[in-house]
């Protein structure tokens, strides 16, 4: 599933092809969304801006009018030439867009709308700080994680109303780095294990937003001498089901958690459930 730093990566290399380009052609295969645009007279207008909040990836045509898109589990943008030959079959196009020589090709999005302002800013008012935006604040990131009470924090960091851009691939590296169990209640977490995760969710996005290279990478400890872009070296727990800790050799484990029994992966040794603290005075 892709998280808000492919979303951003993606709205980075469609504005770089199509800001400032008339649209020459806009095609859908959502029969309402192909209704909007005809209404709106989308072809023909300028693509004034490109950007990503959180999971979702908004194209502007002028600042009265978006098409918002939401990637879901296997949707993604692709940009190519025009006449160049896609990657993958003309049956998952969803929206194309043509403009100044390219095509903007959209498959299997899920979720995709013309949005006017209002209904834009309503429908962005409802997610939590992106983690990728400039001003984006560890110390109420922090705070907002912390008031999700008595929930676990697998299912918090996922929470796009909580914070907008995490995904499942970065909760399980984030709960690793900061040494908490996915299962650990929020209003648990000492503040400044709050303000690390926070910190460290802007910092491993941000990475993979600069990275010349695509996929994910928080762990490089490997690529460094031996230069494997194998994604298995690159991550710290994530998809290591059964394979040694980097920290302490422990078999990480893989468990289905929370709301959406969504896969998670930890180290039990590194990651205690009960904390730290308790146990050292439990005897
Ligand atoms: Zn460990």
């Amino acid at each position: 599933m892709p998280e808000g730093d492919t979303i951003f990566r993606s709205a980075r290399t469609l504005a770089r092809a199509l800001a400032g380009k008339r649209v020459e052609r806009f095609e859908s295969a959502f029969a309402p969304l192909s209704v909007a645009a005809e209404n709106a007279e989308l072809a023909g207008r300028e693509l004034t801006q490109i950007t990503a909040h959180g999971k979702h990836l908004l194209m502007y045509f002028g600042p009265e009018l978006c098409l918002r898109t939401h990637m879901r589990m296997s949707g993604s943008w692709h940009i190519y030439r025009v006449g160049e030959r896609w990657q993958r079959p003309r049956a998952e196009m969803r929206i194309l867009i043509q403009a100044g020589g390219f095509e903007a090709v959209a498959f299997l999005v899920h979720d995709a709308e013309l949005l006017g302002a209002r209904d834009l800013s309503h429908t962005l008012g409802r997610l939590g700080p992106d983690v990728l935006a400039p001003g984006f604040d560890t110390q109420a990131a922090a705070e907002r994680l912390l008031a999700a009470g008595a929930r676990p924090i697998c299912d918090v960091l996922l929470d796009q109303r909580v914070l907008a851009g995490l995904g499942n691939v970065y909760k399980s590296e984030l709960l690793f780095l900061a040494r908490v169990h996915p299962l650990r209640e929020v209003c648990a977490l000492a503040p400044g294990v709050a303000r690390e995760l926070s910190a460290r969710a802007r910092q491993l996005l941000q990475a993979n937003v600069a990275a010349a290279h695509g996929g994910i990478v928080t762990y490089a400890g490997l690529r460094r001498t031996t230069g494997r872009a194998n994604p298995g070296d690159r991550l710290w727990v994530y998809g290591r089901s059964a394979e040694p800790c980097r920290r302490c050799a422990t078999p990480i484990v893989m468990q289905r958690m929370g709301e959406h029994a969504r896969s998670t992966y930890y180290c039990p040794e590194c990651q205690p459930l009960a904390q730290p603290s308790a146990r050292a005075f439990g005897a």
